[in-house]
């Protein structure tokens, strides 16, 4: 198989590295090495910053509804290639398919939330706040800004950032991860042929050393951070030792309490979907299921224990897949360390996914990075598998006593990204969404991403900043305010204009 090279992005075209370092990129259903992807000197991300900040003065001062105009363009270019981003996805993520597709799909919408810029950047105007005086507030851009993001969605991701960054007026430099990078340059020729000028929106594949040279680059004015929480903090502490404005997204462990009362068949396909669908490797996906009253695991567990005995783990683009391999022989090593350490702890293995044999999953599928569907029940808070975001198929059953127990159990984790509750109950189901710690949560709903207006953020450690991602916050983190307070002596006439009055 030949081998692509994947290099930067800068000034509107690809671009070599001159570090002369590179990380292989593999397909993980097969194992097999796909690609180059090279390596971000300082110099390289000095060479994309530069080319951001000589963009930024036209761009910022291009009319809004202008820049919404090329957004609008992008918009159709990735309505038409959905499908080609989306197998970008699998090669290289190994996520199945249509759940590729369901990626691409939610980062459109962030464009189509993008689109409406003009509206978004109208800000507050007071009339007449003393004599002849008038107050209003201005919405303007940072400048050069950057997005560092995860392998679990190398298209979505991304997307929670540069269009809105873009609308606002910013330019951009994105640091995809070095797992599955190509669907970045792929977003770049897509933005070229939109008409985006060069120089708005670069790309530098990296990783620690691509990093660093963002964090202290005295033009970079803002960093949005999405992955692990160690490596959030950094950022969030770095950045912001450097004098920039930092949103960090963590990690999470995201619970399900299940009620006595709520609809079981739901229960088990919530459950089967949210914890195994893309391996577990989402950040809301459900890693703990919390029973709730006697009996109430009993009802479950049956079902769940054959359903996951059943997924149908194959290669990404079997369009009969469930779940599609992990996404790194790393990653399947961390994961299968956890599945020994719940054993070791004491925990109920009730589905074993290790030993899953990769030939089952499709052809040349033997060497991938393969993993079964697991379940262990009689979790304790005190287990490590409990307590630490494993990230991967592995579902962790926990039984309380009543609800308060739940809600306690839940809010004293140090995670806080998503939650859900299953109950027929209104009383409860308000409640819960009144006094759970928990920045997103779901009644009756598995996996509560908020829409594209909403904004997406976690609390406690799965969100370092205070600011959410897209959305009207999103807004708010790529511009900053400004009040304008003016008093003007009366002017001249200067005659009447007849043609309709246009932004061109
Ligand atoms: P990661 O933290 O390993 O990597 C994220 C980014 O940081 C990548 O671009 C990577 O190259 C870079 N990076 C890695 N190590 C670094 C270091 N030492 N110094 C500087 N930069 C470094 O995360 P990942 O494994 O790619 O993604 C999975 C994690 O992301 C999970 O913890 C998941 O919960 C989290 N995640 C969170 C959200 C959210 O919205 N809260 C969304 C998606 C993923």
């Amino acid at each position: 198989m030949t081998q692509s090279t994947i290099a930067h992005w800068i000034s509107g075209a690809q671009v070599a590295a001159t570090s002369g370092q590179q990380l292989p990129v593999y397909n993980p259903a097969t194992g097999a090495v796909t690609g180059q992807v090279q390596l971000a000197s300082g110099a390289d991300v000095n060479a994309a910053v530069a080319s951001a900040k000589a963009a930024f003065p036209a761009w910022s001062n291009l009319p809004p509804l202008r820049r919404a105009r090329i957004l609008n363009k992008f918009l159709q270019l990735l309505n038409e290639h959905r499908d080609d981003l989306a197998r970008m996805i699998t090669a290289e993520h190994g996520k199945v398919f249509t759940d590729a597709q369901g990626e691409v799909t939610r980062g459109i919408e962030i464009v189509e939330f993008a689109c409406a810029a003009p509206q978004l950047l109208k800000t507050d105007f007071t009339d007449q706040v003393s004599t002849n005086i008038d107050n209003w507030t201005l919405r303007q851009p940072l400048g050069v800004v950057a997005g560092i993001t995860p392998f679990n969605f190398p298209v979505m991701v991304p997307m929670w950032m540069f269009p809105m960054a873009l609308a606002a007026g910013n330019t951009f430099v994105l640091k995809p991860s070095p797992i599955d990078p190509s669907p970045s340059l792929f977003m770049a020729e897509l933005l070229r042929q939109a008409g985006l000028p060069d120089g708005v929106f670069n790309v530098v594949q990296g990783d620690k050393e691509a990093v660093n040279a963002l964090l202290e680059h005295p033009d970079v004015q803002a960093i949005s951070f999405v992955g692990s929480t160690p490596i959030a903090n950094y950022i969030y502490e770095t950045g912001a030792r450097h004098g920039k404005r930092v949103q960090a997204l963590g990690g999470a462990k995201n619970h399900l309490v299940v009620m006595p009362d709520a609809d079981m068949d739901q229960v088990v396909d919530a459950l089967i979907g949210a914890a195994y669908g893309s391996a577990g490797e989402r950040c809301m996906a459900i890693s703990v299921a919390v029973f709730v009253g006697e009996g109430t695991a009993e009802k479950v567990l049956p079902k769940l224990i054959e359903r996951t005995r059943a997924l149908k783990v194959l290669h990404g683009t079997n369009l009969e897949a469930e779940m599609g391999p992990i996404v790194t022989r790393a990653a399947h090593e961390r994961i299968t360390g956890y599945i020994e350490q719940g054993v070791k702890e004491g925990a109920q293995l009730l589905v074993d996914g290790r030993g899953f044999d990769g030939k089952t999953a499709g052809e040349g599928c033997a060497d991938g990075f393969w993993l079964g569907g697991t379940l262990f029940d009689h979790v304790t808070p005190e287990m490590r598998i409990y307590k630490e975001e494993i990230f991967g198929p592995v579902l962790a059953c926990v039984r309380v006593e009543d609800f308060g127990q739940a809600v306690d159990l839940i809010n004293r984790h140090e995670f806080g990204n998503g939650v859900s509750c299953y109950t027929r109950d209104g009383h409860i189901a308000r409640e819960f969404g009144r006094r759970i710690q928990v920045g997103m949560v779901g009644i009756n709903v598995p996996i509560p991403v908020p829409m594209a207006w909403h904004g997406f953020g976690g609390w406690k450690k799965s969100l370092f900043g205070d600011m959410h991602a897209y959305g009207e916050e999103g807004i708010r983190f790529y511009t900053k305010q400004k009040s304008i307070m003016q008093r003007w002596p009366e002017s001249t006439a200067k005659g009447a204009e007849f043609a309709m009055p246009t932004s061109q």
